[in-house]
């Protein structure tokens, strides 16, 4: 990845622009930590950007923001920026272009989200971005105020890193997150999302609660049951307890989280249970519950059926057997051939079955 990324920079500079490694990359690239992209700050504008490389494209993640992959590695590519004036507090009024590596640095959010490295590995910190990282820290670039009003999606960036890296946060940080957490309510559901899934998918995710909570930032960011998550290995999970209508999800994850919260409140050892909402709903319920995860597979494991497939009885079967045409009457014995196999009353044998609806339908 960093050879590849040396490689983006060579080329940059080749074509007379300046180019360096920022942010994600560099921070964990010092601290030991793989990181999935790398982000490039540079002098060239999106448009000389897109002209140099022609796998380019401009990327939806934020504005002016042109992406390239390479051999797999994503590189998120900003141009050097000044922005200007912000609104509402989310988004700012004018993005200047600039051609200072150094005033770049200044609008980004974390010191030690500013350290750089130019095209020879060497390291550029020029806001002392090292030394908080030494101290495991997490402080603003300027007046945390300032910054957090700016930008209150930042109030969450800072309890993300606080969580996904360990560190601590510096007193002005937690001051000015709790005078601005109002702030958090101008911040879409969507980017609220994405750094949330971040707290909650991080192996410390238990802490990036701890925090949501002490702060109070979970009433801004209308999540409920904060502090009822007490299972921290389903993100799906954790959005089931939240379980708030206000955020995102696909219509596969609303599905889920429909069924997860309706079988928390079943018993996740019962046959009917586990065969109507399958393995993973169940556990993932036995989870919310504190169940013991290996039982509930057991369990599932030593169903006799696991879908109607199973049976050793086809609807055809059932109607030759009856002669008689389809009906609703097909559900109702399907129904309770299920349940009377699920429960070991009946064998899932075709003559036993048959014999079972002959003497009954
Ligand atoms: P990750 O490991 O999640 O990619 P990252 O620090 O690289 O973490 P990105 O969202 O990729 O985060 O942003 C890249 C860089 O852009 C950050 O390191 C930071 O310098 C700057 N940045 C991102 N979001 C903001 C923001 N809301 N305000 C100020 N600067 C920001
Ligand atoms: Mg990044």
């Amino acid at each position: 990845m960093l050879e590849e990324a040396l490689k983006l920079l060579k080329e940059f500079k080749d074509n007379g622009y300046k180019a360096y490694i920022v942010g994600g990359y560099v921070r964990d690239h010092i601290l030991g930590i793989e990181s999935s992209d790398v982000d490039i700050t540079t002098n060239a504008t999106p448009k000389e950007i897109m002209e140099l490389f022609d796998e380019a494209f401009l990327s939806s993640k934020d504005y002016g923001t042109v992406t390239v992959v390479k051999k797999g590695v994503r590189f998120e590519i900003t141009t050097f920026r000044k922005e200007i004036n912000y609104k509402d507090n989310r988004h700012p009024d004018e993005i200047k272009y600039i051609d200072d590596l150094y005033q770049d640095l200044l609008r980004r959010d974390f010191t030690i989200n500013t350290i750089c490295m130019d095209e020879n590995g060497e390291i550029i910190d020029f806001l002392k971005g090292r030394d908080d990282l030494e101290k495991r820290i997490i402080r603003t670039v300027g007046d945390a105020k300032v910054r957090f009003s700016e930008d209150a999606l930042r109030i969450l960036r800072a309890i993300r890193f606080a969580t996904s890296l360990d560190f601590s946060l510096d007193k002005d940080v937690i001051e000015s997150i709790q005078l601005n957490k109002e702030l958090l309510k101008n911040v879409s559901y969507n980017k609220r999302r994405v750094e949330l899934d971040k707290i909650f998918t991080s192996n410390n995710a238990s802490k990036g609660i701890g925090l949501l909570i002490n702060y109070k930032l979970d009433k801004a960011l209308e999540l409920d049951n904060l502090d009822k998550i007490t299972n921290t290995d389903s993100l799906i999970g954790i959005w089931s307890v939240i379980n708030s209508d206000k955020y995102p999800f696909s219509s596969n994850e609303k599905e889920l989280i429909d069924n997860i919260n309706k079988v928390v409140k079943m018993d996740n050892y019962d046959p009917m249970t586990l065969y109507n909402y399958g393995l993973y709903v169940n556990s993932v319920a036995g989870d919310i519950k504190g169940l013991d995860k290996k039982k509930i597979t057991e369990e599932y494991n030593n169903l006799v059926i696991h879908s109607r497939s199973d049976l050793d009885i086809t609807s055809e079967d059932i109607m030759k057997l009856l002669g008689r045409e389809p009906g609703e009457y097909l559900k109702d014995i399907y129904e309770d051939i299920v349940d009377k196999i699920l429960y070991r009353k009946l064998e899932n044998e075709k003559e036993v079955i048959e014999e079972y609806i002959l003497s009954k339908y």
